[in-house]
């Protein structure tokens, strides 16, 4: 096949994957809108993607049960209530879940169809001589683009380039934990569970492993995730991260547990497991005039549900400080420095920080098996990410952006921290940090 090359337009950005990151981005860059009574990163980027989020998400059956994110329960037993951590949000998101594939499709309805080209698969990402970097594509084609931000996930092909590794898999580390997966009717799971269990999110705690449960596709079906330390093996030794089971294995591996996880196990007749990988935290995200976003630059556990909602925030502090970059004449190269210095601690503690809740809900965490303890971390560990102050931190960020284009970094910053006081001192206000909720926290599922 013979190379053709294109280029991105003048002052373009050339964004390479299409999940949520990368969509997401391209929505914030196209359109911006920033309430100032936004409560989400979502509704900061554009209040049309939350719509379409609110409006497609399925969340716990009992009305009680609305801000519920997961009732915490003993995985032994009779499935005894270790904590009902709730989202303290107005919204109540409690647990929303998503299917992802319609999620995605309904966000790229929201971007004009002209801006999007479909099936095609970076391969290598090569620096010329000139400012530009060449994109060499999997059908030979090339594309010659001044900015690129790579959304492609965690075998990121750009994440090979920016961190100079030999292999995309070189930063990506098996957890040593994997998961089954599998799907309910709605209808089974109640006559088997009864309805608070089955309709409702649940999560249960045991040796080594937990299980969690939650409604999707509407209420209709039950979604399952069963996950079991694997700690006797250091590494994956499956080419496939995901493999096909009969669900003999599972069963096995949840035998002595309580009614409720035996019942739920014994269910799922053909169950997918997944092997569960993170990346080792990266030195940077940025190398010349090519970024990383999402899973790309931070591939995180599930295990606070939060690596999409770090993918969006990804996606409006980059859109956020490139809009302002180009309209104040700042630079996009001071944007992205900025997206870096700002991103990188918050996304890489949700890495870390998932880790441990997985070893927390293994019964392996500093808690043990203590219910006391375990209900006094559960209630308050996903505080952090659920009550960011994300409008406080866009406008420290793009303070910071207006420091650096002015060649003195810490101006900016210091000249919104001193308007701010003033401000306070004016209105008596003293300590409202906490106004807006800015994380936020969904499920996937891909039935
Ligand atoms: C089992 C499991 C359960 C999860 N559950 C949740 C959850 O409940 N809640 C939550 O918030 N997060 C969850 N996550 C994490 C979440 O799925 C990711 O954080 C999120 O999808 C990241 O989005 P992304 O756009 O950065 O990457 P991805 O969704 O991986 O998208 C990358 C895109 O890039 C494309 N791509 C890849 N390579 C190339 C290439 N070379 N060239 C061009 N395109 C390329 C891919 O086809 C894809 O479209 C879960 C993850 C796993 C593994």
């Amino acid at each position: 096949m013979s190379s053709v090359q294109t280029a991105v337009p003048d002052g373009a950005i050339a964004i390479v994957g299409g999940g949520i990151g990368g969509v997401s981005l391209a929505i914030g860059l196209r359109h911006r809108a920033l309430g100032p009574n936004a409560i989400s990163a979502l509704e900061l980027l554009d209040p049309a993607a939350a719509e379409v989020f609110h409006k497609l998400a399925t969340k716990n059956a009992f009305s009680s049960e609305e801000a519920t994110w997961i009732n915490f329960r003993k995985g032994m037993g009779e499935a005894e209530l270790i904590a009902k951590v709730e989202t303290k949000d107005e919204r109540q998101t409690g647990l929303s879940s998503i299917h992802r594939a319609r999620f995605l499709n309904a966000l790229a309805s929201l971007i004009p169809r002209d801006m999007v080209r479909f099936r095609k698969r970076l391969v290598k990402i090569q620096e010329t001589e000139g400012k530009h970097v060449l994109l060499h594509f999997d059908d030979s084609s090339q594309v010659s683009a001044a900015y690129v931000v790579g959304c492609d996930g965690i075998r990121s092909c750009v994440r090979q380039y920016v961190l100079g590794l030999e292999n995309p898999l070189d930063n990506v580390t098996y957890t040593r934990k994997y998961v089954y997966r599998g799907l309910v009717p709605m209808k089974t799971a109640v006559e088997r569970l009864g309805a608070e269990l089955a309709s409702n999110s649940q999560m249960y705690l045991g040796p080594n492993g937990h299980v969690l449960t939650y409604p999707i596709d509407g209420g209709k079906t039950m979604n399952v995730v069963a996950f079991r330390d694997d700690l006797n093996n250091k590494s994956w030794s499956h080419a496939n991260w995901v493999l096909k089971h009969r669900g003999d294995n599972m069963r096995r591996e949840f035998e002595g547990w309580g009614r409720p996880v035996t019942t739920i196990v014994k269910m799922l007749e053909q169950p997918d497991q997944w092997a569960l990988f993170n990346h080792e935290p990266a030195p940077c995200y940025q190398k010349g005039p090519v970024v990383l976003l999402g899973d790309a630059a931070h591939a995180t556990t599930p295990h606070q549900g939060a690596g999409a909602g770090q993918a969006v925030e990804d996606a409006l502090f980059l859109a956020e400080l490139l809009g302002k970059a180009k309209s104040h004449g700042w630079g996009f190269m001071n944007a992205f420095k900025v997206y870096d210095a700002v991103r990188r601690p918050r996304s890489q503690l949700v890495v870390a920080t998932s880790r441990t809740a997985g070893d927390t809900y293994a019964m392996r965490g500093l808690a043990g098996s203590d219910s006391d303890l375990l209900q006094a971390e559960l209630l308050h560990r996903f505080d952090w990410i659920w009550e960011y102050n994300i409008r406080g931190a866009l406008d420290d960020a793009i303070a910071r952006l207006q420091g650096e284009a002015a060649g003195k970094p810490a101006i900016g910053l210091l000249r919104k921290l001193l308007k701010e006081l003033r401000m306070r001192l004016q209105t008596g206000l003293v300590s409202e940090d906490r106004r807006l909720f800015g994380g936020w926290s969904f499920s996937w599922h891909k039935s």
